[in-house]
């Protein structure tokens, strides 16, 4: 007994070994930054290929040396994996991630501060108070609003739907459940699919959910909205809850929030703002008037591993009045040493598992505390507007080729298609425009995504990588004209 641990755990790397390590990972990490552009954003290869990288051995019974495992594990990274840090990455909407957050990640984990409570998390607590804060001023939202960092989008606006669905339930519904109580939860049919899975989730049933139709420009429509309302009050339901675009997924659509704010008032309805995407353009001084509405909000989500290009995972919940969001998901067990209550004491400790639905926590804020403080907000209102600016342009080359026709253009959103001269059957449009994505992502050259706009196929460039560059978007047209080309090539005899 007397000798246990007197040699080190084999999990544990010796100081010089930490040291020797470290500076050969972040060496090749620098080197693999450095290499991006020359890269392709991603190889292709199918799930077989990749799984015959790592072979089927069974779980090693003894270790091998970290040197050797960290070259291998930087290696098969490196190799094979698609790059969202790459210049011409703009599928869905993945930040490139700022380097800073790297490095942030890795601090982070050498302390570990566990920022579920404030006694295991003493400054690192007090750092995502501050990130919190500072989020909320970027966008025009009010500082001294309730919030905490979580893993994304989907748990922010998660955050925000529990918090309506305590707030406004009309019953003790953290005691009794949602039972068959008829609430109603209003969003537009552009909304991403968290709301699905948070009517599912929190006990209402995704048949709690109206899909309000959209206008042509994919914005709530608020007649209809109204109308629904009205109706479902009528029929004796309960509506809980309005979910505003501040940026929908597909195309980077505003929904009218200041109306939408003016509604909710009128009808004492939750208000929340999704703006998981586009709720940090709110930051640009020439910002569209109706997003800046989204500081109307009850509850907004925003997603800092987007626009604040932050490695992933990190997502941001605001609650405008903070007992709102304690209400939520507040106990308080006896085997938590908390000597003060928030409400006897204004300087108790701030313990974020009162505040979300997570016990133990990392410490994300760092990286975005990091980055705010790296680039201020001036660096911030630089790189988004130049991410849109990117986008409109991009629109403009697409409306000046003739192969290609020009979609919509929104934020940073920009959506064409491929349309060869004399075709005008749209459902052949879809399938050689699907076909063409697919070739174009497994290509390597550049990386889209789709969005589908009134039924048609759309290719859709989001551009929330400040790495991006004009000369990038200039390549991007003639490359899905040539990718264009060839898969007509081989659809086109199929038809006839
Ligand atoms: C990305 C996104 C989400 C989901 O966010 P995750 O970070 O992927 O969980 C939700 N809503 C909108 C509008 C989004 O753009």
């Amino acid at each position: 007994m007397a000798d246990l641990r007197r040699e080190p755990a084999p999990i544990e790397l010796a100081p010089g070994e930490f040291r020797q390590l470290g500076h050969v990972l972040v060496d090749e990490i620098a080197d693999f930054l450095d290499s991006l552009p020359r890269r392709p954003v991603t190889t292709g290869e199918s799930p077989a290929e990749i799984r015959a990288f790592l072979g089927n051995a069974p779980l090693p019974e003894h270790g091998a040396p970290p040197d050797e495992l960290l070259r291998e594990a930087a290696s098969l990274l490196f190799e094979h994996s698609l790059f969202s840090g790459h210049p011409r990455f703009w599928g869905y909407i993945v930040g490139a991630p700022a380097p800073i957050g790297a490095l942030a990640d890795l601090l982070a984990a050498s302390v570990n501060p566990n920022v579920g409570g404030f006694q295991l998390s003493p400054i690192a607590t007090e750092i995502e108070a501050q990130t919190v804060r500072w989020i909320a001023e970027l966008v025009g939202f009010p500082t001294d609003c309730g919030g905490l960092l979580v893993t994304g989008g989907n748990m922010a606006n998660f955050i925000g739907f529990v918090a309506a669905r305590t707030a406004r339930a009309g019953h003790p519904i953290r005691e009794q459940g949602a039972g068959h109580a008829p609430l109603r939860v209003y969003a537009s049919a552009e909304t991403h699919t968290w709301i699905e899975k948070a009517t599912d989730l929190f006990g209402l049933g995704t048949e709690s959910l109206r899909w309000i139709p959209t206008d042509r420009e994919q914005r709530i429509d608020i007649r209809a909205l109204q109308e629904r309302i009205r109706a479902d009050r009528a029929a004796g339901d309960i509506p809980l809850l309005v979910v505003g675009a501040a940026g929908t997924v597909s195309t980077g659509a505003i929904d009218p929030l200041d109306a939408l704010a003016d509604l909710c008032r009128d009808e004492d309805i939750w208000f929340h703002v999704d703006g998981a995407y586009g709720a940090f353009a709110a930051a640009l001084p020439d910002a569209p008037a109706e997003l800046r509405a989204l500081a109307r909000a009850d509850s907004l989500a925003l997603d800092p591993h987007k626009w604040l290009y932050q490695p992933v995972e990190a997502g941001c919940a605001l609650v405008r009045d903070p007992e709102k969001l304690r209400g939520a998901f507040s106990y308080r067990p006896v085997y938590y040493h908390l000597a003060r209550a928030p409400e006897e004491d204004e300087d108790a400790p701030i313990n974020y598992f009162e505040l979300g639905p997570q016990n133990s926590r990392g410490f994300r804020a760092l990286k975005v505390w990091l980055a705010l403080r790296q680039v201020g907000r001036a660096g911030y209102v630089r790189m988004i507007s130049e991410d849109c600016a990117l986008a409109r342009e991009l629109y403009r080359l697409v409306e000046a080729e003739p192969d290609l026709e020009a979609g919509t253009t929104s934020l940073s959103i920009t959506t064409f298609r491929y349309v060869p001269a004399g075709t005008t059957d749209d459902e052949y449009l879809n399938e050689l425009n699907a076909e063409l994505l697919t070739r174009l992502e497994a290509g390597g050259e550049a990386y889209l995504s789709n969005a589908i706009v009134d039924g048609r196929f759309y290719l859709r460039a989001c551009i929330v990588n400040f790495r991006t560059t004009a000369e990038d978007i200039r390549a991007l047209p003639g490359i899905v004209v040539r990718i264009g080309r060839e898969a007509h090539r081989d659809l086109a005899p199929a038809r006839r």
